[in-house]
């Protein structure tokens, strides 16, 4: 009796306090992404949760004079980002018109991001380790977006409050307002320590080379890239690879996606 009681508060508060979805983020584009996503957290909250974060980071970053130091590398980059913002909308309506922001910060680690809602970083260190030509930055710049596109991360801080609920932590114990800290550190997680799953990956990889070829870079650069990311690997491990782990067949399949929108690529370029 007591455990179904328990169960039925448990499932009270879920219901009350999150609002479960199962929805299509985007459309599936010539590279048919069509999973299903399920939500437990809004898109409001993450974003939101996104744009604090990421303004903290900017500042630290402009604390110790990291923040968009070379002028030339930080126009190049928002160049790129600038021709791909316009090609989401072949994923989903409203990304064109979200409040895209691009930095780039002086690090040594070979990184780059995009948070929920369009806040993207390229760290300088993936600059000037791999030396991309600006089709490869292109790819990676269209791969961190999809992972936006997708709500990969939303997706991700959802499974973690999930598993938090079910151990009985979280809101049926925490109250409303420890619900939102717990959505921001669970972002911060997400993003710089928590790897993407291979699924997450699969879908940014592909997504990516169609943002790619739809703003007119060569999309069979994000194989090229893939060879130096690899190469890297062996001497010093790329802090992009912890959060974006390498499936076995992914350059086999980049092949095979880059060439499914190699089409659009050379349109693009008409
Ligand atoms: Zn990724």
């Amino acid at each position: 009796m007591r455990t179904r009681w328990l169960c039925a508060v448990w499932l009270f508060s879920v219901l009350a306090l999150t609002a479960c979805e199962t929805v299509q983020t985007t459309q599936s584009g010539v590279v048919g992404v069509d999973r299903k996503q399920t939500f437990l957290v809004s898109s409001d909250e993450i974003n939101q949760s996104a744009v604090q974060a990421y303004q903290k980071v900017l500042g630290d970053a402009k604390q110790k004079g990291e923040l968009d130091r070379d002028p030339a590398q930080l126009q190049r980059v928002r160049a790129i980002a600038a021709r791909l913002v316009p090609a989401t909308g072949a994923f989903r309506q409203d990304a064109p018109g979200w409040k895209w922001e691009v930095n780039v910060i002086s690090s040594d680690e070979v990184n780059a991001w995009c948070m929920p809602g369009g806040k993207i970083a390229v760290y300088s260190g993936l600059i000037n380790s791999l030396h991309p030509t600006d089709d490869e930055l292109a790819t990676v710049i269209g791969h961190e977006i999809a992972h936006a596109l997708r709500e990969h991360s939303r997706e991700q801080v959802s499974h973690q409050m999930g598993q938090q609920l079910l151990i009985g932590v979280g809101a049926a114990v925490l109250g409303v307002g420890d619900l939102g800290q717990q959505v921001a550190q669970s972002l911060l997680d997400v993003t710089f320590n928590l790897p993407h799953s291979r699924t997450d990956e699969t879908e940014a990889d592909r997504i990516g080379v169609e943002l790619a070829a739809r703003a007119g870079y060569d999309p069979r650069a994000a194989i090229t890239l893939w060879q130096k990311m690899e190469k890297l690997a062996g001497s010093r491990p790329p802090q992009w690879l912890s959060t974006h782990p390498d499936p076995a067949n992914r350059t086999k399949d980049l092949e095979v996606y880059a060439q499914r929108v190699y089409p659009l690529y050379q349109q693009a370029k008409k």
